[in-house]
């Protein structure tokens, strides 16, 4: 689905216009990936929970520890949350499913 691997920091978004094994179109419409942005949000809204419950169990007493743990994450987790999203919501709302067979 993207062109270069995750850990090329600088093009880590291009992506193929059409899947290269199946030629799939992955973008059905123009401006399709803007909802993705809410699959993102979710994502890092479930990251921060977690952080926070960390810290309630681990009963850390400190204010900003965990808002400068949950930015670095964050910060950290953008090309994985940029791709997740991503794919999750061509999954949900493409229209198009998984098929081993590439006929
Ligand atoms: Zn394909």
């Amino acid at each position: 689905m993207f062109v270069h691997s995750l850990t090329n920091i600088a093009k880590f978004n291009v992506m193929h216009k059409a899947c290269p094994v199946c030629n799939e179109r992955l973008e059905p419409e123009p401006g399709f990936y803007q909802g993705a942005m809410y699959v993102g949000y979710a994502l890092s809204v479930a990251v921060t929970a977690f952080v926070f419950i960390l810290v309630f169990v681990l009963d850390i007493q400190s204010m900003w520890l965990p808002v400068i743990i949950v930015s670095a994450i964050m910060v950290l987790l953008i090309p994985v949350n940029y791709r997740y999203s991503r794919v999750l919501y061509l999954y949900m709302f493409g229209g198009i499913q998984y098929s081993p067979k590439t006929d």
